[in-house]
């Protein structure tokens, strides 16, 4: 498993426009036993705010490309965000929302990267501003509380009483119909809309919300099979996977991390429940992402991570994973590499941020 192999390859993909200073790859997803083609998104799970994202984490790491791909990435997004021509898998979530390019901009300017596309975010946070929420999710890949959580974020950075503003909106709207969600896990269940609550939580400790944090921790006790020590995947998968997105690895990020930041709204057991998730022997699904893959264990503290021995076939994976993006392809296997080289890489799995901790 070599990361210069997935560079040249994401690199050799590449579309560079020179005049105009762009960059765009043509995104290749495998849907059923269908390839479908387009232009590359904007968005963190297979856009090109998780290229920047590697791309950043390339250059701190010292790896030099010998080309100025992070110029040209920024030029490219800041024409799409001026011109109004992002595109985004959703308007709403973490990752595959508007709100995952205001996550790119913390994490390059916490990695003081000065970026020109920063300086037009306002944009961003307008149309995000103007989305009528009744139609979305709660999810938080792709709905409201994916939201909450990186606007959550942005505020504790910057303090824009304008963000306060929605957010505090925003958390409202997400209690009420927080009876919604009914599977486990961090990209479309409980997992993600506690995490979201608790990050909000940090900025306005109110008692109401506690006690809607507590309770969604407990529901999702409730469908933990303790003959296997696992949530089900209850999207109509019916299976019990180690993944990042439905399966105990995002569980457990998102309880750790709640119980080390307030260690009020989570109970012992709870902790335990996770922990022995992610430590049973595991199925995992065959498909070396960050989203479904096992790939996603590096950024696990509690696992020790052997990526030559432990994971024969990253290389295969390589070859046959055709997709670039940071969560569904390759350049999420080459952050996986560099975290296993360099454990103060942020866990990008829960959108942590350069020197957050
Ligand atoms: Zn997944």
């Amino acid at each position: 498993m070599k990361l210069q192999q997935i560079v040249e390859t994401v690199l050799s993909r590449a579309v560079i426009d020179r005049n105009d200073k762009t960059i765009a790859w043509i995104d290749t997803k495998n849907i059923g036993h269908k390839y479908l083609i387009n232009e590359m998104s904007d968005d963190l799970y297979y856009g090109l705010a998780g290229i920047l994202i590697f791309f950043i984490e390339l250059k701190k790491n010292g790896i030099n490309l010998n080309k100025n791909i992070i110029d040209l990435l920024d030029n490219t997004i800041k024409k799409r965000i001026i011109s109004n021509t992002s595109t985004f898998h959703s308007d709403h979530g973490a990752i595959l929302g508007f709100s995952s390019i205001i996550y790119a901009g913390m994490y390059a300017s916490k990695s003081q990267m000065n970026l020109k596309f920063i300086n037009h975010e306002e944009l961003v946070l307008e149309q995000l501003f103007n989305i009528k929420n009744d139609v979305y999710s709660l999810d938080f890949i792709d709905g409201l509380s994916g939201t909450l959580y990186v606007l959550s974020k942005k505020f504790k950075l910057d303090g824009d009483r304008a963000i306060l503003k929605y957010i505090k909106n925003l958390s409202e709207e997400i209690i009420a119909r927080v009876d919604e969600v009914e599977v486990a896990g961090l990209a479309h269940g409980m997992a993600g809309i506690y995490l979201s609550l608790s990050e909000y939580y940090g900025i306005n400790q109110e008692n109401k919300l506690k006690k809607i944090i507590k309770y969604l921790i407990q529901k999702e006790n409730k469908i933990w099979n303790e003959a296997v020590n696992e949530w089900r995947d209850l999207r109509g998968v019916n299976d019990y996977t180690k993944r990042w997105c439905n399966g105990s690895i995002g569980i457990h990020f998102v309880r750790r991390k709640v119980s080390n930041e307030h260690k009020e709204l989570i109970d012992n057991l709870s902790l335990k429940m996770s922990l022995k998730s992610i430590k049973r022997s595991a199925f995992y699904v065959e498909k070396s992402n960050l989203c479904c893959g096992r790939v996603s264990e590096i950024f696990l503290d509690e696992v020790k991570h052997d990526l030559s021995t432990k994971s024969p076939n990253f290389s295969d994976s390589l070859d046959n994973n055709i997709n670039l993006g940071l969560f569904s392809g390759i350049t999420g296997l080459g952050l996986a590499i560099l975290k296993s080289r360099n454990q103060f890489i942020p866990n990008i799995l829960l959108l942590e941020l350069p020197n957050e901790n």
